[in-house]
């Protein structure tokens, strides 16, 4: 269906181009007063969007509402924050209360210890910091392991994201061009500004394959503090580990020295209460959490078995940040996940999970797609590609207009996907929700037949 037809394709974007336009005049026209004095219009780089930036919104539960009052059915979650569900009133009432009680003093607040108790027990391992995003907490986890080994080098994935710190923004999504051969892939900087030399620290690896990584330890294993990695990777769509890759890759990191660090970012309590740490069973030195766990107020966290926490807990690395452990965040990361994402959530996503899949296995043989789907609890997407892509290599080779043709599809369709990051599900989702999703998979079918 994909690759023999990408004027078709084109000529379907121009159309669902037109017809959003239609739909968000009002978006349309706010964007030129925001460019005055937002740069570019918008407060991230991902916010600028093609075919216009959306500008938003209200939310309640499963449903946003863009700047032109149009309702949508929330499969984006704000980079797949918000699986507690917009306003969720458990997370609204938490921060009504401790907005009157006052919001930063520079103490740590008895929340803090016990959002730090949950997470020691639903992610396994014991000492917990905090900051304020998923930056932050990788910035910090590699530092943590550089000061534990007394080591510099990090290994890092190819087609991993590990948000924006120059010390890692690298390899994420480099052009091919550029990155050296598959199997001696060279870190090649995210976006301009950040210094070639911060890329000489880092070793990069392809997803899923092992014999790379025994070729890296084996040439510089002495030399390295840290492989950092999203143990299920969801910055190249979904692409899950292979069998016994994690496992692999926990007994290579111990015989060498070498913390290994799961940057659960997105996957931490979304696809399973434990997230990846349980539904792998591998348990690293050092895990970094952020997005869903606050509920939608800025969090991040790092945790770490004993040893990796050493020179935090002496005070040899000092991890700082005025607003770590915000009270604000902290109250709402524990009504988060203390009343709202309890174990029972999970089995309502599966049952989410149960009619996606079902209505994608249906449109996908009706239509004979070359299309995979993947989704574990919260988190889910499709990969125009079957067998679906196990790296960074393969994934690129999906022409991206047909993942931009399918996010257009449903939006115009009322359901907000991002496009070509997985979806996400929430608490407030309902099967009908996710149905529409069906609905327009169908339709995007039938305009490519
Ligand atoms: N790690 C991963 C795996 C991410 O996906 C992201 C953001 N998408 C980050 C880190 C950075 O998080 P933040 O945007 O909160 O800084």
């Amino acid at each position: 269906m994909v690759a023999n037809d990408l004027e078709k394709i084109d000529e379907l974007i121009r159309a669902e181009e037109a017809t959003l336009a239609q739909m968000q005049p009002a978006s349309i026209a706010f964007a030129a007063r925001a460019r005055k004095a937002l740069a570019g219009g918008v407060v991230c780089s991902w916010h600028a969007t093609d075919p216009h930036t959306m500008y938003g919104a209200t939310g309640s539960g499963a449903r946003i509402r863009d700047l032109d009052g149009n309702e949508l059915i929330d499969m984006h979650l704000g980079y797949g924050v918000m699986v507690a569900g917009h306003a969720n009133a458990k997370v609204v009432e938490a921060v009504r209360r401790r907005v009157a009680e006052g919001t930063h003093f520079a103490l740590s607040v008895q929340d803090a210890v016990a959002v730090a108790e949950h997470l020691a027990e639903r992610f396994q391992v014991p000492l917990w910091r905090f900051t304020n995003s998923g930056t932050e907490a990788t910035m910090d986890a590699v530092r943590i392991a550089r000061a534990a080994t007394g080591r510099d080098l990090v290994i890092r994935v190819e087609g991993c994201y590990h948000g924006s710190p120059d010390g890692l923004d690298f390899s994420s999504w480099p052009e091919l061009a550029y990155a050296g051969p598959a199997e001696r892939p060279v870190p090649v900087p995210h976006t301009a500004g950040i210094p070639r030399l911060y890329g000489e620290a880092l070793r990069i690896v392809p997803f899923n394959d092992v014999e790379v990584l025994t070729r890296v330890f084996a040439e510089e294993g002495d030399r390295i503090a840290a492989m950092i990695m999203e143990p299920v990777a969801m910055n190249m769509g979904i692409v899950a580990p292979d069998d016994g890759y994690l496992a692999q890759i926990r007994e290579l990191t111990r015989r060498h020295g070498v913390m290994l660090v799961f940057d659960e970012v997105k996957t931490g309590a979304t696809i399973a209460y434990g997230g990846a740490i349980e539904w792998s069973g591998i348990v690293p030195d050092l895990i970094c959490l952020a997005k869903a766990i606050g509920g939608g107020l800025p969090i991040g966290a790092v945790g770490g078995s004993e040893e990796a926490m050493g020179p935090v807990v002496s005070g040899t690395m000092e991890q700082e940040g005025t607003f770590n452990g915000n009270p604000l965040s902290m109250a709402a990361a524990k009504a988060t996940l203390t009343e709202v994402l309890t174990k029972e959530v999970y089995a309502h996503l599966d049952e989410l999970n149960g009619v996606l899949r079902a209505g994608f296995g249906d449109v996908k043989s009706r239509f004979g797609l070359p299309v995979t789907i993947q989704t574990l609890g919260a988190r889910g997407g499709l990969q125009f590609a079957d067998p679906a892509p196990r790296n960074f290599r393969e994934r690129v080779a999906i022409d991206w207009r047909i993942v931009y043709l399918e996010h257009l599809v449903q939006l115009t369709g009322g359901v907000w996907i991002p496009n070509g990051d997985p979806w996400a599900t929430s608490v407030a989702h309902t099967r009908e929700d996710v149905a529409r999703y069906v609905e327009n998979l169908d339709r995007f079918a039938s305009l490519l037949a």
